[in-house]
């Protein structure tokens, strides 16, 4: 009997559960083994995946199939549109290669939730593994079983579970057959943009793992907040897509700091701390389905009336509000597809607050930009920084943009890098640019082509926090 390997989120041959359950089961029952991506590009766009991390996919799927190539494994792409084309599709493909048992890596979205039920539901042999975080969703409950809805008892649970348990990643298959030839090219007939500009592969994100936790890690506690620095792992763009999985980050921190999960002194705690808030919003798509539907988690939320002020919008978009640490932060993305932590809470706080654009506005464009776009962090971050979401920042707390901008990037040199017309402004005038009236929004850019500030910020402030007050309880 022939078994089926079917990646999705989890691009990857090491610590795979689900292909070394694929290559077990045809061991076993003397068959074969095949392997299978599925491209569905009219999914994808109404999940608004950016461009830069399909092409970052694409990347992915080839070199996959050079890996399995390596071990005798065949692997197969299906050109499809929509999820819901999957049961005919598959099916069609498990008669075609004589396939009794189909393995796979669990999800948390509710889409691919859905239809994977329904396939397992019209019949397909498929067997779910939960391999997509290092403790499965569900398994970090309270006293009453429910999922924590706050991050630090969820994070003290989650520690004290893994204390207990061995993290141990699983090996790679061994071959199962002879090498197969060199695989030929895979193309995805998609809108795609270029995303060369960073290293692809299992091999480089090991080596980028390895040399964080080599020469950052314990700096990170430190540089983690400033963006001209390289303080933080910028794994995420393999996380997203299983090309690492959460587990090996987390065994590979604790070789090295054995002392992290219960020594809040250990130089790794906060680092570690970061991956714990992945699987956190991971463990709450599962248990809270509606925040996969663009729903505000509190739904006090509801009574918001954001301003959403279209032309407002696409300045924040284009890095065109006039506040350069904003503007920045907004070029980072367009150009690169990734933007660093701090500036996503720093964009996030400016749109949600000071424009009162509806989060999922922002939540939208980031997905349509990010090589690391995740709907389960992505969807965590906007609704913590618009005030509704699970464990979200009190809605009165507004960031202020200048002091951001002086106290995480002091010497203005990331401003600089992506807003080169101001470069020749003093400092103090890049934190702090001069505030307009309100009725002079869009006023002409200044003379070396800047925009003046787009809104002032103590107004915004005052009639973020009188609007936000809807989430007010009682
Ligand atoms: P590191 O600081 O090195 O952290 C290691 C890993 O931990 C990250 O790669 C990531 O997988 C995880 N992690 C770190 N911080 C968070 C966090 N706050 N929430 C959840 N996981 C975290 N992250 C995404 O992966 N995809 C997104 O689409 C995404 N959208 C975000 C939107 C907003 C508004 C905010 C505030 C945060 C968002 N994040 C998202 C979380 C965070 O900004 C990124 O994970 C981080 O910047 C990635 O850089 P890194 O790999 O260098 O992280």
């Amino acid at each position: 009997m022939n078994s089926l390997m079917w990646f999705r989120q989890d691009l990857r041959v090491a610590d795979n559960p689900a292909l070394v359950a694929a290559c077990e089961f045809a061991k076993q029952h003397q068959g074969n083994v095949r392997a299978l991506y599925i491209v569905t590009p009219q999914q994808w766009a109404q999940h608004d995946v950016a461009p830069i991390q399909i092409d970052f996919i694409e990347r992915h799927v080839n070199l996959l199939a050079q890996s399995l190539a390596a071990l005798g494994i065949a692997l197969d792409v299906l050109h499809l549109h929509w999820f819901s084309d999957t049961h005919a599709a598959l099916s069609d493909y498990l008669q075609q290669h004589n396939i009794s048992a189909v393995f796979a890596g669990s999800e948390p979205e509710i889409n691919e939730r859905r239809r994977d039920a329904l396939l397992i539901e019209q019949g397909v042999p498929l067997r779910l593994l939960e391999q997509d975080c290092v403790l499965a969703a569900g398994d970090v409950s309270n006293l009453s079983g429910d999922m924590y809805k706050v991050f630090t008892p969820f994070a003290k649970k989650w520690k004290s579970i893994t204390c207990q348990r061995a993290i141990l990643p699983v090996a790679a298959p061994a071959p199962v057959a002879p090498a197969l030839a060199q695989p030929e090219a895979i193309v995805f007939e998609c809108n795609k943009r270029s995303s060369e500009q960073w290293a692809a592969g299992e091999g480089a994100a090991k080596r980028i793992l390895d040399q964080f936790l080599a020469s950052q890690v314990a700096d990170y506690q430190n540089e983690r907040d400033f963006p001209a620095l390289e303080g933080t792992s910028r794994l995420s763009p393999f996380l997203a897509l299983g090309v690492i999985s959460s587990r090996q980050c987390v065994a590979a921190v604790l070789t090295r700091y054995p002392e992290a999960l219960v020594d809040d002194t250990s130089p790794a705690k906060t680092w570690l701390n970061e991956l714990i808030w992945r699987e956190f919003y991971r463990h709450l798509l599962v248990a809270f389905p509606r925040l996969s539907m663009a729903q505000n988690f509190n739904e006090l939320g509801d009574g918001i009336v954001w301003r959403n002020n279209l032309e407002e919008f696409q300045a924040w978009c284009e890095g065109r509000t006039g506040y350069p640490i904003v503007d920045a932060a907004m070029r980072q993305l367009n150009q690169t597809g990734w933007m660093h932590n701090r500036l996503r809470m720093v964009v996030a706080s400016f749109l949600t607050k000071h424009l009162l654009v509806d989060w999922r506005w922002g939540e939208r464009y980031f997905r349509q930009q990010l090589i690391d776009g995740d709907l389960a962090a992505n969807n965590g971050g906007w609704q913590w920084s618009a005030g509704t979401g699970c464990d979200a920042q009190p809605y009165f707390r507004v960031f202020n943009p200048m002091t951001q901008s002086s106290k995480f990037d002091p010497d203005a040199s990331f401003i600089k890098r992506y807003i080169p017309e101001i470069a020749s402004w003093s400092i103090k005038d890049i934190h702090e640019p001069k505030s307009v009236n309100m009725h002079d929004l869009f006023a002409q850019p200044d003379n070396q082509g800047y925009p003046k500030p787009i809104v002032e910020h103590k107004m915004a402030r005052l009639r973020a926090i009188e609007v936000l007050s809807a989430l007010k309880r009682g």
